[in-house]
């Protein structure tokens, strides 16, 4: 079966969260299966463009908004990740730095899409899956049904995954222009509360949904920032298929980026060597347990009530316990951090800003990872710390809900709590401190049994398979 991937993100090339994650493993391990899965996006500058080589493809035109731009499609030569990867590049539009964050996203993302329905449609044989990702692709689907100049597309079985349903690219109709001609009579496909909303039209148009955990599924019918009667309404075509990790970018007996490499025998001593680099490089103390927080800073991953909740535990536990911060986001919650982090020097540290190796020294040389997420559609965090024997302090919500037992559960091997506040989190702080100093033996036992647990794609990546293979019988 050949599968193509549509998609803002893919790690290695551009990540800005858990949607790159998924998008660079996920075709791999579709590929171990025997199928052929591929990988298109946009060309962004990023350090992945100059040091790959690529090939020219193809070459297209087409209008936006009444504007023509002209787009070519390259393909990395080497195979390297593991599947095909195309990048689109339309200059001026696409060719910046940054992933999101211009005032012309919409813009940017439309003509990707347009550009990816005119390349595909030039195909002579047709893919058997379009699977597109997020509301930046979500456009794809009503395209392919419903606009004369890609009829080519309109009976490829299309599959759209939900990673975050808080972000849905609605805009105005005043600039439906920029969509390429469609069947008007089908209006209604594009539409949610009076404005075209990407998310929404996915959720109509494609032949399949899906969301990254069973919970969230769940959780979207009653919260899904003003979608929830449309997933009610759409439920039968939807499920919820648990992400996976990629072991082999995350393996603590071979990752590159650690100061020591372990396995579930040798983590002890693994796990030390990690720690005393972080605390030799923010000045902590290797003797305290050490609690990470690593993510975007937004009130999603309740990152807001961290700095009052840091405090309060570090004084309601005697100053028993370290804190280190990795993460960028809102400037308000950031200068909180940092006035925390001065105010509690040698307690608390922080690195504002993204730093893929540091955040595996941190799975690494943690002692607890803390998760308060309000919302997490499936979380990687958590899986990443469990593969590296790091205790996921979680709230119990979504992804998080479906992968951390709390320890005081049969066979359990995290810490959970209800609710993002500063009170569930300095008891669960206290437990973890507790676990810490009075029952290294259990937390042994812990660590030792999540290294095991088996989060890889294998299993997820043939949930997908079924669900197109339904599709296409
Ligand atoms: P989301 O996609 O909602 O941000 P996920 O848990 O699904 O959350 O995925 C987050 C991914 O982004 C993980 O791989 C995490 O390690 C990474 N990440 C988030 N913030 C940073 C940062 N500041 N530096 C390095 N990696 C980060």
């Amino acid at each position: 079966m050949e599968i193509i991937h549509v998609s803002a993100e893919c790690f290695p090339v551009a990540k800005a969260g858990g949607l790159g994650d998924v998008v660079g493993a996920l075709p791999k391990y579709q590929n171990g299966l025997g199928h052929t899965a591929k990988v298109v996006m946009p060309m962004y500058r990023t350090k992945f463009l100059y040091q790959n080589s690529f090939e020219l493809v193809h070459e297209g035109g087409q209008y936006l908004g009444g504007h023509w731009f002209h787009y070519s499609i390259i393909r990395e030569k080497t195979n390297k990740l593991g599947f095909d990867l195309f990048l689109v590049d339309i200059n001026g539009l696409l060719d910046r730095e940054k992933i999101y964050g211009y005032d012309d996203d919409t813009e940017r993302f439309i003509g990707f899409q347009i550009a990816v329905c005119d390349w595909l449609n030039s195909w002579q044989n047709k893919p058997d899956i379009i699977h597109c990702h997020d509301y930046h692709t979500g456009l794809v689907p009503f395209m392919m049904q419903y606009c004369n100049g890609f009829s080519g597309l309109a009976n490829i079985p299309s599959v759209f995954t939900i990673h975050n349903a808080e972000y849905q690219g609605q805009f105005g109709w005043n600039r439906s222009n920029l969509l390429p001609p469609y069947d008007t009579w089908k209006s209604g496909m594009l539409e949610w509360r009076n404005a075209i909303n990407p998310l929404a039209s996915a959720i109509k148009c494609a032949w399949k949904v899906t969301t990254v955990s069973p919970s969230y599924m769940e959780e979207l019918k009653h919260s899904a920032g003003g979608l929830e009667d449309l997933l009610v309404y759409e439920q039968g075509k939807c499920t919820g298929i648990l992400n996976g990790i990629d072991t082999d970018v995350w393996n603590p007996q071979t990752d590159h980026l650690l100061a020591g490499n372990y396995d579930e025998h040798t983590f002890k001593e693994g796990k030390h060597a990690n720690k005393k680099a972080l605390c030799d490089r923010f000045g902590l103390d290797i003797e305290k347990p050490l609690i990470v927080f690593i993510g975007r800073l937004v009130g999603e991953k309740a990152a807001d009530v961290l700095p009052d909740a840091i405090r309060s535990s570090i004084y309601q536990h005697h100053g028993d316990v370290n804190f280190l911060i990795l993460g960028s986001g809102e400037p308000t919650i950031e200068s909180r951090l940092e006035a925390v982090k001065n105010q509690l020097h040698g307690f608390v540290s922080t690195y504002i800003g993204y730093n893929e190796g540091l955040s595996h020294m941190m799975y690494a040389g943690a002692d607890f990872l803390l998760m308060p997420s309000r919302v997490e559609p499936c979380g990687l965090n958590q899986l990443y710390a469990l593969r590296y024997g790091t205790v996921p302090m979680v709230r119990s919500t979504g992804g998080l809900k479906d992968t951390v037992k709390d320890f005081g559960d049969w066979q359990g091997f995290g810490i959970r709590f209800d609710h993002a506040s500063v009170e569930d989190i300095t008891y669960s702080v206290g437990r973890a401190v507790d676990l810490y100093k009075n029952k290294q033996d259990l937390l042994h036992w812990m660590c030792s049994y999540m290294m095991q647990i088996d989060h890889s794609w294998d299993h997820s990546a043939k949930e997908y398979i079924a669900l197109y293979q339904s599709l296409i019988t």
